[in-house]
């Protein structure tokens, strides 16, 4: 577990300030939404904490340390994207222990760390299958196998349900959720979904154009909305 703290984060895209000034506290085992309309910064903020994006200003701290320097491979994380973006031409097995392959493990340690995943996510009947010969939910659920073997402290999602039907969705929101509290990990899961980020968090964080617009426990949220942005974004009667 980590906590994730982000100081005065900001994001400049050549001439243009995308993330102006973002702070957030996430504490160890917390399971927090960023929630905001399309094009706020969810994505950007996402990318920067995992260091896929550098930070042009402020800092971004996992476990304590300062990790803006840090490159996304050594940095105590791991992100499910919406695009499941699995090897077409590896297994299930394969897909979810190439990182580890990547990272010099012998393979019979690569072998538990993919079965150990495998029983925790009912993956283990599709192990040597191939991507083409998986249902959307089931790719999900491998994409997210990827991201556990490596047993991160800290879990990132970018919009993972999206590409699902609703029925698959709340299914596996309850699968997320159920992980998150299983492994222990702290989670930050980025929707544009009202319902997911009040129904999955312990604390949301609600962006509009680069800045935060409130933060708190979703009912806290539901009762005391800040302003009308929030309000008509969490859906009380404002
Ligand atoms: P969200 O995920 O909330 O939809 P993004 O983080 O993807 O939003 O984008 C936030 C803003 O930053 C948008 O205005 C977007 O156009 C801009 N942006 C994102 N990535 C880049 C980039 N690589 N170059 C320039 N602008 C970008
Ligand atoms: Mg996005």
């Amino acid at each position: 577990m980590a906590s994730v703290t982000l100081s005065d984060v900001r994001k400049r895209f050549g001439d243009l300030e995308t993330i102006h000034g973002v702070s957030i506290d996430i504490a160890d085992g917390e399971f927090v939404t960023l929630v905001g309309p399309s094009g706020c910064g969810k994505s950007t903020l996402l990318r920067m904490i995992a260091g896929l994006e550098s930070v042009t200003g402020g800092s971004v701290s996992i476990g304590g340390n300062v990790v803006n320097d840090v490159a996304p491979r050594d940095r105590d994380i791991a992100m499910v994207f919406q695009s499941y973006a699995l090897y077409p031409h590896m297994t299930v097995a394969e897909n979810m222990g190439f990182s580890l392959k990547l990272r010099g493990l012998p393979k019979d340690e690569i072998d538990r760390a993919v079965r150990s995943a495998a029983a925790i996510l009912n993956l283990e009947p599709l192990l040597a299958r191939y991507p083409r010969a998986l249902s959307g939910g089931q790719r999900q659920r491998v994409a997210m196998g990827r991201a556990i073997v490596r047993k991160p402290a800290v879990f990132l999602f970018d919009e993972p349900l999206s590409n699902l039907d609703a029925k698959l969705r709340v299914q596996m929101r309850q699968e997320i959720k159920d992980l998150h509290q299983r492994l222990g990990t702290t989670s930050i899961y980025v929707t544009h979904d009202q319902v997911e980020a009040m129904t999955m968090a312990d604390k949301i964080v609600v962006l509009r154009n680069g800045r935060i617009e409130q933060v708190g426990r979703p009912l806290d949220l539901y009762d005391r909305p800040v302003n009308r942005f929030v309000a008509g974004f969490i859906g009380s009667p404002a």
